[in-house]
């Protein structure tokens, strides 16, 4: 029975696809004081142990008012991802299951976002069919930010991200189905586009007026509570992902939000409080 999170009318559902993700802490947080860590990983073993930090791969599915709004689509199945050895050719049963034990099928499904076009994040926007890659969900409204759109198709040989803006984002974009969004926009009610760049120049958090914030990978585990001025490896712009890292989990401890990446363990939600360094979870 999967768990799921109530706000008013807002009913949150994590969609695992795997469920520990595992780099090494060193590849992860180039710039984190290994001494310090070594005092914080007797700690936390489910988030870091033996040197690797444990991440969990998962799309967050949003129940408003009878619309199914699915956040960030994972790695996706039979994807050509030959550099990730678990993220290659995948059966991808896992994570169909999951979204049949909510009563849902594909076609279900109402408005896809994605947070940013990394390709853990884009991967289920489309399926194999006959040798094309089509859209998974045939009704859904795909959304995207136009900044972070625009970046991955003019990057060059950046643009490859693994092959995902080919294979899950422009057939997306050619079949018609994608709407490019601005900061600011209601995507629904009580569900807005909130521009926060830095791990990628277009990445947005959508904020839940109900009481949530789903920040994609503005921060990747919670060993970055504790340091929220270290950026991931991965993050394109790491200065500026650390200040809109920063500033963002000074507004959700203040309103007292829960904070929702896509990458902390189950249940991947937490609220969170100031403590003299950092933050740390409630
Ligand atoms: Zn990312």
């Amino acid at each position: 029975m999967i768990k799921s999170l109530r706000l008013g009318d807002l009913c949150i559902t994590g969609l695992t696809e795997i469920e520990s993700f595992s780099i090494p802490v060193g590849t992860l947080f180039p710039d984190l004081n290994h001494n310090l860590l070594e005092k914080l990983e007797p700690i936390a073993p489910r988030i870091m142990s033996e040197g690797l930090v444990h991440l969990t791969i998962r799309s967050w599915l949003l129940n408003k008012s009878g619309t199914n709004i699915l956040i960030d689509s994972c790695v996706g199945a039979q994807k050509n991802r030959p550099n990730h050895s678990t993220w290659h050719k995948r059966s991808g049963s896992k994570w169909l299951r999951a979204l049949s034990e909510k009563g849902l099928r594909p076609e279900d499904i109402d408005i896809v976002m994605c947070t940013h076009l990394h390709a853990d994040h884009v991967g289920w926007n489309t399926k194999l069919e006959n040798g094309y890659w089509v859209p998974t969900f045939p009704n859904a409204q795909y959304l995207c930010g136009r900044t972070e759109y625009e970046y991955w198709a003019n990057a060059g040989e950046k643009s490859d991200e693994h092959g995902a803006f080919a294979d899950s984002v422009l057939p997306i974009v050619e079949n018609g189905k994608m709407k490019f969004v601005e900061d600011s926009d209601e995507i629904a009610n009580g569900l807005s586009i909130e521009i926060s760049p830095g791990h990628t120049p277009g990445h947005f958090c959508l904020n839940a007026e109900a009481g949530a914030i789903f920040c994609g990978d503005i921060i990747h585990s919670p060993l970055q509570l504790n340091f929220p001025n270290i950026s991931s490896a991965f993050c394109e712009d790491p200065v500026l992902a650390s200040t809109t890292r920063i500033k963002l989990l000074s507004k959700i401890a203040e309103t007292s939000q829960f904070l929702i990446p896509a990458h902390f363990r189950d249940p991947g939600w937490t609220k969170i409080r100031k403590t003299e360094l950092g933050y740390e979870k409630i």
